[in-house]
């Protein structure tokens, strides 16, 4: 009873913020949620920023070898924690697929409804308040289960999987890029004292549980016998993010929709700099992992 009090008001708590958020994250970013990926070494200026997340979304479909051929193109996509639905709308158009896209808040369902109709596309994407753990979907629907930057609010990693898999239809690709803590050393149960402390400060923001490591989820895809498990580290991919969102943030811009927003907005705001603190540290490992449901 206590552990689903805490679920409850973590899927409140994520609601809530995203309601509040996905307004001022759209008026200077647009309408994807989620990292870029530049090239290492690269200083991304603010404009290019759309660019390097539609990147982000190709770079994906090419790891999980996601097929352009006609007759083997994703024909029923989910999208599990759609944001506004970017994603959504671009993987639609790139195949032309059905996508379902789930999120926790209200304000992104409309949004992303509005979105849609303004691009003509009402009937190949669709959204609904939905949780990821407990999807309104039968059994093997989808031949693309999408999951972009999503994973990290989940609570139980298991049931995510899990869920993610129940609804994949067979020999369906399963993508899910997401925040990993670092891999533990063999000799290590825990992550140290310190790193603990500074995922906790992220946690607290953004409304996150806590984290689990890419080989975690591994063992994870390996417990479910999902096929072709691949991971990658892609940390020094998206480097150039949080400096280029802090950036867009003392844009006039930026600072003003900030403070129209509220609390909730500002203190995400706030703990931007911890996201490059981690990412240095060689804490915080931007992850993709991919699999497959055995045919
Ligand atoms: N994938 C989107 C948005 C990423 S932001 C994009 O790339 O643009 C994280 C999203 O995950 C938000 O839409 C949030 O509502 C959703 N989310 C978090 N926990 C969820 C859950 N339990 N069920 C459904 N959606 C969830």
């Amino acid at each position: 009873m206590a552990m689903e009090s805490k679920e409850e008001a973590l899927k409140k708590g994520i609601a809530e913020f995203y309601d509040a958020s996905s307004g001022t994250w759209e008026d200077i970013w647009g309408d994807h949620m989620h990292h870029g990926f530049y090239d290492p070494g690269a200083t991304a200026p603010i404009r290019d920023h759309r660019a390097a997340q539609i990147r982000m979304i190709e770079e994906a479909l090419r790891f999980a070898g996601v097929s352009d051929n006609p007759l083997k193109k994703p024909k029923k996509v989910v999208d599990v924690g759609c944001g506004i639905g970017g994603s959504s709308r671009y993987i639609a158009k790139k195949y032309g697929s059905h996508c379902q896209g789930i999120t926790l808040s209200p304000i992104q369902v409309q949004r992303a409804q509005a979105l849609s109709a303004d691009e003509g596309l009402e009937d190949k994407v669709n959204f609904q308040v939905a949780d990821a753990l407990n999807q309104p979907f039968p059994d093997g629907q989808f031949d693309l289960v999408w999951s972009m930057e999503s994973g990290e609010h989940m609570p139980d990693k298991v049931k995510f999987v899990s869920e993610l898999l129940r609804v994949a239809a067979p020999g369906a690709t399963i993508v899910i890029v997401t925040w990993c803590h670092r891999d533990l050393l063999p000799s290590e149960a825990n992550l140290a004292p310190d790193e603990t402390s500074l995922l906790n400060k992220i946690c607290n923001a953004y409304y996150l549980p806590s984290w689990c490591s890419a080989a975690d989820y591994v063992k994870i895809a390996n417990s479910l016998s999902l096929e072709d498990i691949k991971t990658a580290d892609w940390s020094d991919y998206v480097a150039p993010f949080w400096p280029a969102v802090i950036r867009s943030a003392f844009t006039w811009k930026g600072f003003t929709s900030l403070l129209r927003t509220g609390w909730k907005t500002i203190k995400g705001a706030l703990v931007m700099p911890l996201m490059i603190h981690g990412y240095n540290k060689k804490l915080i490992k931007f992850t993709i992992i991919t699999c497959r449901k055995p045919a």
